[in-house]
């Protein structure tokens, strides 16, 4: 049974879903864990990415709202003349 893990901070054997490590008070916001140091690392490379994408979403998003509008005039003029 998988039930319990060792604390990467002071080898003693945590329950899974202890709030904190019961050997050096470590948990999840005093970051015990490996994990927890690589999330730390990756996140601004991924954060990067992530936002970049949403920058082409956004200009994607722009482009399309002046499309429709550039469409919409042109529905317009139409119906005019
Ligand atoms: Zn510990």
């Amino acid at each position: 049974m998988n039930n319990s893990f060792i604390c990467p901070n002071c080898g003693t054997e945590v329950r899974v879903g202890s709030a904190s490590c019961t050997g050096c008070g470590s948990d999840d916001n005093t970051g015990w864990s490996d994990d927890t140091i690589y999330d730390g690392i990756d996140l601004p490379e991924s954060y990067e990415e992530h936002s970049k994408f949403q920058d082409k979403k956004k200009n994607s998003h722009l482009f399309s709202v002046f499309v429709g509008i550039l469409l919409l005039l042109l529905f317009i003029f139409g119906f005019l003349f």
